[in-house]
């Protein structure tokens, strides 16, 4: 597919692929489809239409996935065949269904993504009108063999639209955000987060005169120029290497890190204070404000054990820096993203206090640091959960559960420690329940039943025995 891009023209765009989202030592984490990011980060800005186009099984699996996941919004979708790929004759098709969606009533932009296919054979989306009617279009390819995961596929689409709004706002211009120019200088947060953490985020900048600007991937057009209009961006989340580049030519500061825990809230304040040009009693102020709720937060709800970090956000280290001012032992913390220079204080951060560090961890990495390190509760991917919870292991989905809840300032602290408390006092309940299944799904126990089953002479056996084991187990269970 590579070679096939390549020879169809599409070699700059994969070069600058492979320079922004290096890959290694393990190429290609065993993540979604990642034209999921960026079809994502499409569907949730106000006044904006996305297209696909691709072949129909992934076109499919894309907008399944996509309305499991809550969007309320149609998938535009430019169908092809084998003549019409070959001829060109769907890049016309395209441009005339962007033509035809480009209606300024309705939408600031129109996102069309190419998908591995049509980039192979070099469809060139950058050949669309830049505009229709004052609707603005963005072209990307999106290959699952150029973009590693779906997080860097989010940075792929962010990095597209801040070009076309820097050169918008270099032009003459433009419109202001929807609640009126800033009062006081913002800084732009990079990465999705939960909804309540800009707002902690807003508070600790307080002290410094600054606020908290809008949240990169932007919720609708006009914030993409109030994120471009800031003193300094919070790199929160560190694969964002694209968007970056349109931040550091528009001359903004990039900042890495997050205000995480009690260390990593007084750094990241301290480099915030730097980049913005506060002075020193200013950083100061901020952070007499907040460390100690922090500090108190974090005593008043340690966590106790050993436990496995694994996943595919990009905030993996700084669940794992909390986790460990929580009181834990982490010793791996395993992410699908790469390793870039906005996320170094956490790596060294981590390392100092004993925890090994894997970027572009592979599910068999993921899967051998829970085999060796025996945690007492792992926290990673689907397959990793899967693993542990076989093993009567307590696990906890990082997506759904980990990173849809607070992670900074005070509130951070308290909400991790309740949910990884809860699971790590499930160890009983899982053992009990691995006695329980114990063979279920294995052996003569699995696979389909050609004749009429007849009970083994062992069956009854071995099945008092489990449930009687069970039964104790499940006495255990406080
Ligand atoms: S990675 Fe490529 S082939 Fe796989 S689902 Fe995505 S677009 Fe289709």
């Amino acid at each position: 597919m590579l070679r096939a891009a390549a020879s169809a023209g599409r070699s700059e765009t994969l070069a600058r692929y492979a320079t922004d989202y290096p890959t290694g030592p393990h190429d290609q984490p065993q993540s979604m489809c990642p034209a999921f990011g960026s079809l994502r980060v499409g569907l949730r800005m106000r006044r904006t239409a996305t297209v696909l186009s691709g072949s129909a099984c992934c076109v499919y699996g894309l907008t399944f996935t996509s309305h499991f996941y809550g969007a309320k919004r149609t998938v535009g979708y430019v169908p092809f065949n084998s003549e019409t790929l070959v001829t060109g004759k769907l890049f016309e098709d395209i441009r005339d269904a962007v033509h035809a969606l480009a209606d300024p009533a309705l939408y600031d932009a129109i996102v069309v993504t190419n998908l591995c296919v049509p980039t192979a054979s070099g469809v060139p989306l950058q050949l669309l009108p830049k505009e229709i009617n004052g609707v603005r279009i963005i072209g990307i390819d999106v290959p699952g063999f150029g973009v590693p995961t779906h997080a860097e596929a989010k940075d792929v689409l962010s990095g597209a639209m801040l070009a076309y709004a820097r050169s918008e706002a270099e032009a003459g211009p433009v419109q202001a955000p929807r609640a009126g120019p800033a009062s006081r200088p913002t800084v732009t947060l990079l990465g999705e987060m939960f909804p309540a953490d800009p707002v902690a985020i807003g508070r600790m900048l307080e002290p410094m005169g600054l606020a908290a600007g809008p949240v990169v991937p932007t919720r609708e057009w006009r914030e993409l120029y109030a994120a471009l209009d800031c003193v300094a961006v919070a790199a929160i989340h560190p694969f964002y290497t694209a968007s970056i580049r349109e931040f550091e030519t528009a001359g903004r500061p990039v900042v890495g890190s997050a205000p995480v825990g009690l260390d990593g809230t007084a750094a990241w304040l301290e480099s915030i204070g730097a980049a913005a040009n506060v002075g020193a009693t200013a950083i100061d102020a901020a952070k007499a404000a907040v460390l100690p709720a922090i500090r108190r937060a974090l005593a008043a709800t340690p966590i106790r054990g050993r436990i496995t970090v694994s996943g595919y956000e990009g905030s993996e280290l700084l669940i794992a820096r909390l986790l460990i001012e929580s009181g834990a032992e982490v010793p791996y913390v395993g992410t699908a993203c790469p390793r870039t220079r906005w996320s170094e204080p956490d790596r060294e951060w981590l390392e100092a206090h004993g925890t090994t560090v894997c970027y572009r961890a592979s599910l068999e990495q993921d899967l051998a640091a829970l085999a060796d390190l025996g945690p007492d509760l792992a926290i990673g991917t689907t397959p990793v959960v899967q693993a542990a919870k076989e093993g009567a292991t307590p696990a906890l989905y990082f997506t759904n559960l980990i990173s849809a809840r607070p992670l900074f300032g005070p509130a951070g602290a308290g909400a991790l420690a309740q949910v990884v408390n809860a699971a790590l006092g499930n160890g009983a309940r899982m053992a009990a329940m691995k006695a329980f299944f114990e063979g279920v799904g294995s052996g003569d126990a699995a696979g389909i039943w050609e004749d009429m089953p007849r009970e083994h002479p062992d069956f009854r056996r071995k099945h008092l025995a489990r449930m009687r084991k069970a039964a104790a187990l499940a006495e255990e269970i406080p």
